[in-house]
């Protein structure tokens, strides 16, 4: 049998991002991937949907880690390479062949992805296992756990990404659970409440974090021609964002982050 030769694998690239600050552990080379089947109301990429773009670009695992080297002198003790989107599980044999080169040469590795193309089936394990090998870190948006809810949020249903989430628990990958907090859309109390549960009962979380929606991407939108859900939605306030911390504990989990970090 041949060996694959991975450094020749090549992906849907597109963009890239040299100095990433909140996509993981420290700074970070950043690679946005092309492609998403959710249409989250406050995306702000919209730009990487479709699977096919004119504003993404085919490129070889080596040509992309030979650009994010150039930049290893500003990760130190903490930072890598983040894979983000887009979906990046979408080009899973990219992003696979990607962290073993990048293991290789012991870069921290990071998926950032909101777990929608897991399957929960042998075959897809035997591939998705592949790539969980490589990985250091997985930053998983859980965008809302009420299954109609997710449904209004991203026109897609919940059930793989929650049991994506369960599956990676089991394999214990360590996880940053990341829930973007919209007024009116995913701020409702009971909800958080339930996604506070959900995330209580796994095993591998590191950290659970809230970002507070913000209107950065709109223009993307506009460039784009599609109507903006969210027009005149506000980001939440800090009394609202910190009901969301309560009602998640998520600082229970920011202080075990510290505690075995420092
Ligand atoms: S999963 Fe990410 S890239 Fe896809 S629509 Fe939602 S926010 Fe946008």
């Amino acid at each position: 049998m041949t060996e694959i030769d991975y450094k020749k694998v090549t992906g849907m690239v597109h963009s890239t991002e040299s100095f990433g600050s909140v996509d993981g552990p420290g700074i970070r080379f950043v690679i946005f991937m092309q492609g998403c089947k959710l249409r989250c109301q406050y995306c702000h990429n919209p730009d990487t949907w479709e699977m096919e773009s004119n504003k993404s670009t085919e490129r070889t695992v080596e040509d992309v880690l030979n650009e994010a080297l150039r930049y290893k002198h500003f990760w130190g003790k903490n930072g890598g390479i983040t894979v983000s989107g887009g979906e990046a599980m979408l080009q899973i044999d990219f992003v696979t062949a990607l962290f073993t080169e990048a293991k290789k040469l012991g870069i921290h590795t990071t998926l950032d992805t909101c777990g929608f193309a897991y399957r929960p089936t042998p075959e897809y394990h035997e591939i998705v296992d592949k790539l969980l090998a490589v990985t250091d870190l997985v930053l998983l948006d859980l965008k809302e756990i009420n299954p109609e809810q997710h449904k209004i949020v991203t026109r897609q249903p919940n059930t793989n990404i929650l049991l994506f989430a369960k599956y990676l628990s089991d394999k214990q990958v360590p996880v940053w659970i990341r829930h973007v907090l919209v007024p009116g859309l995913t701020d409702i109390d009971d909800h958080l409440i339930e996604l506070g549960k959900f995330v209580s009962e796994l095993k591998n979380v590191d950290k659970f974090e809230i970002l507070p929606y913000h209107t950065l991407g709109e223009f993307k939108w506009r460039e784009l021609g599609i109507p903006y859900p969210l027009e005149g939605v506000k980001p939440p306030t800090k009394a609202r964002v910190q009901n969301a911390k309560s009602l998640m504990k998520t600082e229970s989990y920011t202080k075990y982050l510290e505690r075995i970090h420092g």
